[in-house]
């Protein structure tokens, strides 16, 4: 279609989720921006940036939700999570209590969004690979065990940031179609 610019096909809602620190800022800017702050303190005032991306012959207008830090006073409130149709549950390969937490995060989830949401579990910053504390085996296993779907990312290299955003966008137009 020539007016690509005002088709819409499909709004989705789309959260990060995640221990403080693990990238889930630097994952969204580099996604919508094609930026890295290597010293990003926590995020202040931005809710949510959003990127529209083709996928197959849909428009679909990308609404990614990010916390303003909340995480780390266990404080996320249940608005962030209403209506969201995906979530990307991120962890630090550096660090392996933010892989442990990865479980109480989607119980967070699934509680408050709704428990179809389709979640990608993201282990970011693969390129500390020095100082890797989980084994990409290890969350592999895990993933398998608990029907998620899985990638590893760098947002400070740009591995896979796209092609974790475009393959959860994939599957939601999949049930959405
Ligand atoms: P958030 O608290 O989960 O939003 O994490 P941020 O995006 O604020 O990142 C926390 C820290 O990790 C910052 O210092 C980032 O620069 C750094 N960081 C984020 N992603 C990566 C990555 O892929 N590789 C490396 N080496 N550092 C990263
Ligand atoms: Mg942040």
């Amino acid at each position: 279609e020539d007016d690509f610019e005002d088709r819409e096909d499909f709004l989705f809602k789309i959260l990060l989720v995640g221990d403080s620190a693990v990238g889930k800022s630097n994952l969204l800017s580099r996604f919508t921006k094609n930026e890295f702050d290597p010293d990003s303190k926590s995020t202040i005032g931005v809710e949510f940036a959003t990127k529209i991306v083709q996928v197959e012959d849909k428009i679909i207008k990308a609404q990614i939700w990010d916390t303003a830090g909340q995480e780390r006073y266990n404080s996320v409130t249940t608005s962030y999570y209403r209506g969201a149709v995906g979530a990307l549950v991120v962890y630090d390969i550096t660090i392996h209590q933010s892989f442990e937490n990865v479980n109480k995060w989607i119980n967070e989830v699934i509680e408050n969004s709704n428990p179809n949401i389709l979640l990608l579990l993201v282990g970011n910053k693969i390129d500390l690979e020095d100082t890797r504390q989980v084994t990409t085996e290890e969350a592999k296993t895990f993933a398998e065990e608990r029907n998620l779907a899985f990638i590893e990312t760098s947002a400070l290299a740009s591995t896979n940031v796209d092609q974790a955003f475009i393959s959860i966008l994939k599957r939601i137009l999949k049930f959405a179609k």
